[in-house]
């Protein structure tokens, strides 16, 4: 049985603020949820995030690493200093640093690779346009970036890494991918688990869906035999949405 996992994306948004209230209205869930929850936000407040949660089961996690451990990369974190800040998680992969920094298969496969020699579980996000949606080329697109962003990984690092299948089309757009179209995108993928990994692996990953997840859609997304929690980006800032989502998943 894999546990729901339910990871908050606070993209450059968030406060000091948001970390007093967001704990306020989770904590009366905590003893009775069965899902892991992460909260990511941006890499200036995981301290005091993790100064808040440590020892309950928010767990932390950054949105970004660099690939090497340390040197002249202006502006970026190194995986032991997220690893020092008390982050267990890191996303990798998502669609906005892929299209608005450029980042390639290849770099994201590197960040896996370091975050996971720093006992820091990756989140990689995998996801095809509206285009490749339209044109059928959808499955081989997602595909094509899941063999890239594990290959070469052995199975038990591949094993440590959650999958997040994120439609580019229904990120931030208010357009969810239909429970079906998630269900049947999440089944793919575990398929291609199986001969990329193991089958033992494949039915073990924790595989998310992400787009466009809110208080009224979690549960029927989340019922889905398929689909292991969400990433949510938008409604993991709204205090009065965000515990509905992690209630719907437990
Ligand atoms: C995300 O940023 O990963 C995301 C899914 O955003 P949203 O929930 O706002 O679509």
């Amino acid at each position: 049985m894999r546990a729901k996992l339910i990871a908050a994306n606070w993209k450059m948004n968030g406060s000091f603020a948001l970390i007093d209230a967001m704990q306020k209205v989770l904590s009366p869930l905590l003893d009775e949820t069965t899902c892991e929850i992460v909260i990511c936000p941006p890499d200036v407040l995981l301290s005091s995030l993790n100064n808040k949660v440590k020892g309950s089961r928010i767990a932390v996690g950054a949105q970004n690493v660099h690939s090497e451990t340390s040197g002249a990369f202006t502006g970026e974190t190194s995986a032991p200093l997220l690893q020092e800040c008390g982050v267990q998680w890191c996303i990798v992969g998502h669609s906005e640093r892929r299209i608005l920094f450029g980042e390639t298969d290849d770099f994201i496969r590197s960040k896996t690779e370091t975050l996971l020699k720093h006992g820091i579980r990756p989140i990689l996000c995998i996801g095809e346009t509206l285009e490749h949606r339209e044109s059928g080329n959808h499955e081989e697109k997602v595909i094509a970036q899941l063999v890239k962003g594990l290959s070469g990984l052995a199975v038990d690092d591949q094993k440590r890494c959650v999958l997040a299948y994120e439609p580019i089309w229904a990120i931030g757009t208010g357009k969810t991918a239909t429970p079906e179209q998630a269900n049947s995108m999440h089944k793919i993928i575990r398929k291609e688990l199986e001969s990329l990994a193991s089958s033992e692996a494949a039915e073990n990953m924790q595989i998310l869906y992400g787009g466009s997840v809110n208080s009224e859609n979690a549960k029927t997304l989340l019922s889905q035999s398929e689909i292991d929690g969400a990433l949510v980006g938008g409604a993991s800032l709204k205090i009065n949405a965000f515990p509905q989502i992690v209630a719907a998943g437990s």
